[in-house]
């Protein structure tokens, strides 16, 4: 069993449905409610677990009754939970989104998520140390990011970062990541300035762009390579992208090629969008393998 930390934020979506979106001092109603567990790290965590890789996860929640409800399902997907630590000092992170007109807005509230610090992530560094792999998004400070990428760099711990949400990244923890896994929109900041197929080029086998139901685009130091996605009927694409991180790094960190790796992310995310939910559609080893 390979063994990956997750370092990023855990958070609680709580999702509206409603006809519209009310205008400004509107009051409407709304059609249905529900509170989902979320947040780009803890999705990850959650996914590689169900993939059978031992995950520990390394974040912080408030001490309050959504931290517990993350905590119950971490504990309720294998997840371990030894680096996740309530703190008095700052509510759990939510998401509030309303899901009008088919489409969603989202307001983030960051909340616990802002204090996986350098410091932070301290007590976790033996483990980290210890980890096949190490998998790190943007929904927590950019020191974090800066800092994990120079540790994993100085011990030679492969370090796969989802840079997402989009938002610049330093030259140095590009150079330092071993897989660098953007959306178009964020390969568009990423390398700004830049074109894609050149950014790809000057990292290839390095970065891989998602491209949602086309596939995942890279550089294999000779050719430029589209491998496609799996055609599935699609009812909520949420968190497609984190179980694709997952799966890669769970195939990756077990020795398995490049191209396969990405085979089998891309057959994991495309279960993932068949059900509701971020969370709610990620798929088991088994289910993963009985289909490929
Ligand atoms: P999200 O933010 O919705 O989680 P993302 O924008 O980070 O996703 P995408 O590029 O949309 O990432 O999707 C990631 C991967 O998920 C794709 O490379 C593909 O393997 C799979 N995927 C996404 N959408 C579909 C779809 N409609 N059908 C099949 N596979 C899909």
């Amino acid at each position: 069993m390979t063994k990956l930390v997750v370092i990023g934020s855990s958070s609680i979506d709580l999702v509206v449905s409603a006809h519209k979106r009310p205008e400004k001092g509107e009051t409407i109603l709304g059609e249905s409610f529900k509170t989902v567990p979320g947040g780009k790290g803890a999705n990850q965590a959650v996914a590689a677990s169900r993939l059978g890789a031992e995950v520990y996860m390394v974040g912080c929640v408030g001490d309050d009754e959504f931290g517990k409800m993350i905590l119950d399902n971490f504990k309720k997907n294998g997840v371990r939970t030894d680096y996740v630590e309530p703190v008095t000092h700052a509510e759990t992170g939510t998401a509030h989104i309303t899901l009008a007109e088919g489409d969603n807005s989202i307001i983030v509230v960051e909340g616990a998520n802002k204090y996986v610090t350098p410091e932070y992530i301290q007590k976790a560094m033996d483990v980290i140390s210890s980890a096949d792999m190490v998998l790190i998004q943007q929904e927590i400070p950019e020191a974090t990011v800066d800092y994990v990428a120079e540790f994993c760099g100085e011990k030679g711990i492969p370090l796969l970062l989802n840079p997402a949400p989009a938002r610049p990244v330093s030259q140095a923890v590009i150079e330092r990541a071993a897989y660098i896994t953007p959306n178009e929109t964020e390969a568009g900041l990423l390398f700004a300035g830049e074109n894609a197929s050149d950014a790809m080029k000057k990292y290839h086998n390095k970065v891989f762009i998602t491209e949602g139901s086309k596939g995942v685009r890279f550089h294999d130091g000779e050719k430029e390579v589209l491998v496609p996605s799996y055609k599935v009927e699609a009812v909520d694409t949420t968190g497609a992208g984190d179980t694709f991180n997952a799966a890669f790094a769970v195939a990756l960190s077990e020795g398995r090629s490049l191209r396969e790796s990405i085979q089998f992310a891309n057959r994991a995310a495309s279960l993932s969008v068949t059900k509701f939910g971020a969370q709610g559609g990620m798929p088991t080893r088994a289910e993963v393998e009985g289909s490929l």
